[in-house]
């Protein structure tokens, strides 16, 4: 059952202010954010921090990402409505709401079945209509390219070959990039159909994207 008193969205106010003093001001994003029930993405035991501007564990010893990263990623995006939009590491499905919301047509794929298994009947009961995939994101989805962006949730060593190419020329895609420790927000322009230009934003420390194995 859904509950979303007045409560909830009172603290989801208050977030949105603090992503704003943070630093975030597309209003799209801001407002996607204070629409989405974040507290019902999380376990029971983490509840009453919902609306705290932190990480938390979810199943399959993954995590939901902070609010301030969910807001970071989706302002790199520059995403207009209506936009075709391929999400990397579903997880809780919080932030592949957050795009929803946004008004992007939205697909995401997650390589924990669980997970996969939680987020649709999240989704479903939540009345989003996103298209949730269970495989591997690190080849993406070939039959429904191109997209016009495409968002990594989880930490690359390189630049997924494969989500490049399924990519929209003029297309972005941001993606958190480097080592297990540590990643460096990343975005790839794709300028044509074999080249595309690299821009280098914050660092952030994301669970790691895993490559080529088989869900
Ligand atoms: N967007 C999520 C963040 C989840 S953490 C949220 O808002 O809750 C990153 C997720 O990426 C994890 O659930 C992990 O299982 C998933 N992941 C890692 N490698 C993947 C891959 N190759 N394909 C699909 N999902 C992957």
């Amino acid at each position: 059952m859904i509950v979303d008193t007045f409560r909830h969205q009172g603290m989801r106010r208050r977030l949105v202010d603090e992503l704003r003093k943070k630093g975030i001001n597309n209003e799209l994003v801001l407002q996607a954010i204070a629409d989405v029930p974040r507290h019902l993405f999380m376990d029971n035991a983490f509840l009453e921090f919902a609306y705290a501007d932190k990480a938390f564990p979810i199943e399959a010893g993954q995590t939901i990402s902070q609010p301030y990263t969910v807001a970071y990623q989706s302002q790199l995006l520059l995403l207009e409505k209506g936009m075709k939009v391929l999400e990397i590491g579903t997880g809780s499905g919080y932030q592949t709401s957050v795009l929803y919301k946004m008004g992007a047509k939205v697909y995401s794929i997650e390589r924990h079945k669980v997970l996969n298994n939680k987020a649709v009947a999240l989704l479903q009961e939540l009345n989003y209509n996103v298209k949730l995939f269970y495989g591997d994101g690190f080849k993406g989805l070939p039959s429904f390219a191109p997209f016009d962006r495409i968002l990594i949730t989880c930490g690359a060593r390189i630049v997924p070959p494969e989500l490049v190419k399924q990519l929209a020329v003029g297309g972005i895609l941001v993606l958190p990039l480097g080592p297990e420790n540590e990643q460096v927000m990343t975005t790839v322009i794709k300028k044509d159909a074999d080249s595309y230009e690299m821009m280098s934003f914050d660092k952030f420390k994301f669970v790691p994207m895993l490559e080529n194995k088989a869900p």
